[in-house]
């Protein structure tokens, strides 16, 4: 007979799961494999809600296994280090984000891009490599093969630093690779939420001119000044976005719901680039006059690799650049989803895992 979840592996953990696509979290008794000669054991300080975790409660993209413990933008301390773990130490600060495993041999993990590997294995919502599910960070403790464990910078915040993991990395990765890094280029940034804010901080950081487009007017001001865009478009606006056409070199799509791609299309430049990183439910129609006439491209982009991730963490603690946060207990995660599923969220929530998670 199938071992539960509480009793597969030696360790047992507490954290909140989703059983069903309902969605609603609730507290949840699990287990973790001992710690390995490769692994580290964190304790889970900190760990951030990405609308990824809300798509995976609510079985949005059909391939949810319940029970599910989400959880992807983990910060914690070092807890136990096997004895082949090089980089890391009891004690350390360390992160973890979107992937715990990859088969570390093929073409794409010989070139740091973990994240493309066919044998990729998410932190959750996933079968890890000892063949038992993954279960993530909403809970105490979580051990993972020092290749996915991040040293996290001192000088970046472990509440407000955390949401780097997924967001930070999600939105830098294409910048990089797509060239879209050219101070005084021009950034558009549709969708001004968790992965949104963290791009126009980074764009900023990297010398863009930076303009948000959002469907929410009353983002603006906000975006302005207190994230630093250099302007803002309501897409609802037909006169600002007309007069926006063909003014951008690049455009980072982050849109969690089905959308229109045409106009966006219609804001880039020719030989513009729309780089798509949200994932709704259902496939968008891609408009491919604007493409061939003006030369333009659309592209995506999964999170980034483990090397990557570690210079983004870097650069983001380099040019102080954290998440805008609310900092929630565990027992408001499911008003915080309810919250997120309306935009409502100014921009990342993080749950306090340490100080607000315990067994009933
Ligand atoms: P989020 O915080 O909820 O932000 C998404 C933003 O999209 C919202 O703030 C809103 O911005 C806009 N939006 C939402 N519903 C909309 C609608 N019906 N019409 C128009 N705009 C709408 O989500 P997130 O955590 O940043 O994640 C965004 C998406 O990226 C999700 O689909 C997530 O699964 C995906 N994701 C992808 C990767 C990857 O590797 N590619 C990694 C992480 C997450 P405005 O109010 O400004 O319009």
């Amino acid at each position: 007979m199938a071992k539960s979840p509480e009793t597969e592996h030696p360790n047992k953990v507490f954290g909140w799961a989703a059983r069903d696509k309902s969605g609603l979290l609730s507290p949840f008794h699990f287990s973790r494999r001992d710690n390995g000669e490769n692994d580290v054991t964190v304790k889970i300080l900190y760990c951030g809600v990405c609308h990824t975790d809300l798509h995976t409660i609510k079985n949005d993209w059909g391939y949810s296994f319940y029970p599910v413990v989400p959880g992807h933008e983990i910060v914690g301390i070092a807890t136990k280090v096997g004895k082949n773990v090089t980089k890391f130490k009891e004690g350390d600060r360390v992160g973890v984000g979107v992937i715990t495993g990859s088969c570390q041999s093929c073409e794409s993990c010989d070139q740091d891009l973990e994240n493309y590997c066919p044998e990729m294995a998410f932190t959750y919502n996933a079968i890890g490599s000892d063949g038992t599910k993954n279960y993530g960070g909403y809970s105490e403790n979580i051990v993972v093969d020092q290749r996915f464990v991040l040293r996290f910078p001192e000088g970046l915040p472990s509440d407000s630093g955390a949401p780097l993991l997924c967001a930070g990395i999600t939105v830098y990765s294409p910048m990089k690779y797509y060239n879209m890094t050219e101070a005084g280029k021009h950034l558009g940034v549709a969708g001004l939420g968790g992965l949104g804010h963290v791009a126009v901080k980074i764009g900023k950081a990297f010398g863009l001119k930076v303009t948000v487009i959002s469907s929410s007017p009353d983002k603006e001001d906000e975006a302005i000044n207190r994230l630093g865009a250099d302007s803002f478009l309501v897409t609802t606006d037909p006169r600002k976005m007309k007069a926006a056409i063909g003014t951008m070199d690049f455009i980072i799509d982050t849109v969690s719901a089905v959308h229109a791609l045409y106009p966006l299309l219609g804001l880039l430049k020719v030989n513009g680039k729309l780089i798509t990183l949200g994932l709704p439910d259902k496939p968008l129609e891609l408009p491919i006059f604007p493409l061939v006439l003006g030369r333009k491209m659309v592209g995506g982009s999964d999170v980034g690799g483990m090397k990557e991730t570690q210079e983004m963490l870097d650069f983001c603690a380099k040019h102080n650049i954290t998440a805008d946060i609310e900092l929630i207990k565990m027992d408001e995660i499911n008003s915080a989803m309810e919250r997120l599923a309306k935009s409502d969220v100014r921009y990342r929530f993080v749950i306090d895992v340490a100080n607000s998670l315990s067994p009933p």
